[in-house]
């Protein structure tokens, strides 16, 4: 029996559903209650629960029907925010599509950093104090959401006033500061690119790329330089949107190169490695060198804007192939070939 795919509804639900449709599996939604009537207008899911919560997937309940069904549960954002990875690590039964432990490491700004540095990808410069500052840094705070309280800080004094200044609007707590992580700001244009890793068929594809819209840090453009001053705007980070990118065809090389790192040190590092999507999250600076600061070990939203393809999914499959698509397709693969270890855990 081919496999069922589930999924929470939320991030890129949709696209997961309409693209195990399309590769004629049957599909399972993990509804949040109250979400309900937004995924009945798109009528993608063969069979809908309700939940109250994320956490809810570790319940037996769904356990049992996930198994019952002999689903494979699709990983997306929602899981990753909602914490409590360890327990989905060892109490979570059903069959996840990707790499169950290399999530902490996303969620882990430490792990992550260690990742992406043992890959040998380019990375920004790390300050392990704040008196190092020694150009321009971003100063991220703990469990920031959105980037929401970050600031840019230029020196070590700058540095002291802005976060006086985040201390006494109650923004961060006092004790708090030995969490900030401070990275050297690279200043330069992000560019998000979605790679898909088969195991099946052992080669890394890129699928599409994006960039975030980003407010207030993608407003302050949009007023004159001396307004800009005079409001002493901090900028934030919190994503509304993405936009589709399409990069010059010379970058794609080192686009490359990154992702092939990034699937050989996590082989390394958190066996059995990625399998399926991922992102490396970068800033591009004006000799058109990337810097990686983040990745995502699975699904990420960007890709709902390329539901009918991407120019660079064109480029390798002869019918619209959105990630949703390319994941149900994997794991039919796998499943035909009698390999579904493969591509879950
Ligand atoms: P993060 O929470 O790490 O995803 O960062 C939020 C946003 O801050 C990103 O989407 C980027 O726009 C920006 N950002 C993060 N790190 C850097 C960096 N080292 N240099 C420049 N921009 C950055």
């Amino acid at each position: 029996m081919p496999p069922t795919i589930a999924v929470i509804g939320s991030h890129s639900a949709l696209q997961i559903l309409k693209g195990a449709k399309q590769e004629g599996l049957r599909t399972l939604l993990i509804c949040l209650k109250g979400r309900e009537k937004l995924y009945r207008r798109y009528n993608l899911s063969d069979r809908t629960v309700s939940v109250d919560s994320v956490e809810a997937i570790l319940g037996e309940d769904i356990q049992d029907l996930l198994e019952g069904e002999e689903a494979v549960f699709v990983p997306h954002g929602t899981l990753i925010s909602g914490g409590r990875l360890e327990d989905l690590e060892r109490r979570f039964r059903p069959r996840i599509f990707g790499n169950r432990f290399i999530f902490k490491w996303e969620y882990d700004r430490d792990l992550k950093d260690r990742l992406l540095r043992e890959a040998g990808i380019k990375t920004p410069k790390n300050f392990r104090s704040y008196t190092e500052i020694d150009g321009p840094a971003i100063v991220k705070l703990p469990g920031a959401e959105g980037g929401r309280g970050y600031f840019i800080a230029k020196s070590p004094r700058d540095f002291e006033e802005k976060i006086r200044r985040l201390i006494e609007k109650g923004l961060i707590r006092r004790g708090e500061e030995e969490k900030i992580f401070i990275q050297e700001y690279v200043i330069g244009v992000p560019v998000y690119p979605h790679y898909f890793w088969s195991a099946v068929e052992g080669r890394l594809e890129l699928m599409g790329c994006d960039r975030r819209y980003e407010t207030s840090i993608d407003a302050i453009g949009r007023i004159s330089a001396k307004d800009q001053l005079e409001l002493s705007i901090t900028p934030t980070f919190r994503v509304i949107g993405n936009m589709p990118l399409v990069l010059r065809e010379s970058l794609l090389m080192d686009i490359f190169d990154e992702g092939e790192k990034f699937v050989s040190a996590a082989e390394r590092l958190v066996p059995p490695g990625i399998i399926g999507p991922f992102c490396l999250e970068m800033i591009c600076d004006e000799e058109g060198r990337l810097y990686t600061f983040e990745f995502s070990g699975r699904i990420v939203a960007g890709t709902n804007l390329f539901v009918n393809g991407s120019p660079y999914s064109d480029l390798l499959f002869d019918e619209p192939m959105c990630m949703g698509r390319r994941i149900a397709k994997e794991i039919k693969a796998a499943s035909e070939l009698g390999e579904i270890e493969k591509v879950t855990t």
